[in-house]
């Protein structure tokens, strides 16, 4: 991995700065891709000295405009995590179709997107790596989350179809479905909620970002040179 180009969606908070953390240490050079909070944002490559660039990854140009700009600053994209992902939940009578249209937009179509900007580089240099960010939910459905569960149901189903172009070109495209992990994302969710979750998952605990960060880097090495099309449940036993 050492001095590969990665570029990672949602990477400056949460799993998503673990993950940009996690590829730093092995020699990439990283650059965490936002949609948010601008201070946030400067505050992270501060600490981190990671360059962060904002675009929307649910917007198709802004990501061709926004890989183009990282290739040229940094070179060709070795490397794509996308890790963005937005959860706006509800049961069915009550999600409008805003929500069920935004969460698709962001956690699916960002990852075509982002794929649609890099992939045909990487086949063309022969070398690439996609991990997609899937989860538990989009593996066993969760109650008020059609829109999320689909989406996410929908990134392993890319996966593994978008695996298939690569293999023979040295790209491989893998997921990583990972359980309850404490980040802002799971902070939102009612306590009572959250406790009847955890009392769920064997290990008894949430996950921390960088136990997802960890199964990311893998995916991204040399030593799962022989993986493609996976989705690696990471997710403290909680298996469905
Ligand atoms: P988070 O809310 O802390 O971080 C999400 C990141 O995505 C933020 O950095 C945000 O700026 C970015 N983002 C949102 N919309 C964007 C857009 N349009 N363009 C660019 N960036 C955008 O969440 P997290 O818990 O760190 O989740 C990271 C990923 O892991 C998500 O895809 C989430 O669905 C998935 N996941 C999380 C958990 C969990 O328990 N936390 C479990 C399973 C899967």
């Amino acid at each position: 991995m050492m001095g590969r180009v990665a570029i990672v969606t949602g990477g400056t908070r949460g799993i998503g700065e673990a993950i940009s953390l996690a590829l730093r240490d092995r020699g990439c050079t990283v650059v965490a891709n936002y949609g948010g909070n601008d201070e946030k944002a400067r505050i992270f490559t501060e600490a981190t000295g990671i360059a962060a660039i904002k675009w929307d990854v649910g917007d198709h140009q802004a990501c061709l405009d926004g890989c183009a700009a990282v290739a040229d600053q940094f070179g060709p994209v070795d490397i794509v995590i996308n890790n963005a992902g937005i959860t706006r939940d509800g049961v069915l009578a009550k999600m409008s179709f805003d929500d069920w249209n935004e969460v698709m937009r962001i956690n699916l179509g960002g990852c075509f997107n982002m794929a649609k900007a890099t992939f045909g580089g990487m086949r063309n240099r022969g070398w690439g790596r996609i991990v997609n960010i899937g989860s538990v939910n989009g593996q066993a459905g969760q109650y008020g989350q059609v829109n999320y569960a689909a989406a996410k149901s929908g990134i392993h189903g890319f996966t593994k179809a978008l695996a298939q172009e690569g293999a023979k070109f040295g790209v491989t495209v893998n997921a990583i479905a990972p359980g309850y992990v404490d980040t802002d994302m799971v902070a939102a969710v009612p306590a009572p909620v959250l406790e009847k979750i955890v009392a769920k998952i064997p290990v008894g605990r949430l996950g921390h970002a960088y136990e997802i960060a960890r199964a990311v880097a893998f995916l991204c090495s040399e030593n799962a040179s022989f993986m493609t099309g996976s989705t690696l449940s990471v997710n403290g036993g909680q298996h469905m």
